[in-house]
């Protein structure tokens, strides 16, 4: 491992820029910059992992400036009416990384430049598992107090499963929507099972085990 250079990061905006073009040219309604999870726009703002001593590094300030030149990069690729969106932490929850304070700042400043802004949290590999019995809406306090101060629609995702909570979410918070990924990779029709019956439980429980299956499959489903 080494640390980028500068012109490893303006290659790299460059780069993100490039697909996005790519992206709305191959006719999609929009593009989200992942900066979650940690990956690498999220390494950036974990002190954890940004140990850099030039002006990447140091404050949250010092420590947003790569992923804000990213997102500006993107948002001149594919111009000002189409739809882009940041993919954030809450947090990094774990001691030492980025704290809810310092994500309000960094969500603030990106939404200088995109139309929308979902919340998320944690690290990559980390399990948190969901279900009546497990965790629900993760980051719900994170993103109903993003929601109060942002213009934008603030999405949140983690946890999402159960149709009376997201919807006592809407009537009580500035909330926007929610982000499904992995309860659609187990059941891709669910919003239809919900219209049915809202009081449908999902089946998935957040067990990532189908991030390593060829095509991401469910492990709950049958093999064939
Ligand atoms: S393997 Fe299935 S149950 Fe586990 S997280 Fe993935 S979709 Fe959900």
């Amino acid at each position: 491992m080494r640390a980028m250079t500068k012109d490893d990061m303006d290659l790299l905006a460059a780069d993100f820029a490039a697909a996005a073009r790519r992206a709305q040219q191959a006719g999609f309604d929009g593009v989200e910059i992942h900066a979650a999870h940690g990956y690498l726009l999220s390494q950036f703002l974990n002190p954890l992992w940004n140990r850099r001593e030039d002006e990447f590094g140091g404050p949250i300030e010092a420590r947003m400036r790569f992923p804000l030149q990213v997102t500006a990069a993107v948002r001149s690729a594919v111009g000002p009416g189409f739809p882009l969106l940041v993919k954030i932490n809450s947090s990094d929850g774990v001691e030492g990384g980025m704290t809810e304070d310092e994500s309000l700042v960094v969500s603030q400043a990106l939404a200088q430049m995109v139309d929308a802004i979902e919340v998320s949290g944690t690290t990559y590999g980390k399990v948190k598992i969901a279900g009546p019995e497990g965790h629900r809406c993760l980051y719900a306090r994170y993103a109903a107090r993003l929601a109060e101060l942002l213009d934008i629609p603030v999405i949140l995702t983690g946890g999402n499963r159960l149709v009376s909570e997201l919807q006592g979410l809407l009537d009580t918070t500035d909330i926007a929507g929610f982000g499904l990924a992995r309860p659609l990779v187990c059941e891709p029709d669910l919003p239809r099972i919900w219209q049915r019956d809202p009081a449908y439980w999902p089946r998935c429980v957040s067990c990532s085990r189908c991030f390593p299956e060829p095509g991401r499959r469910c492990v709950l489903q049958a093999k064939g």
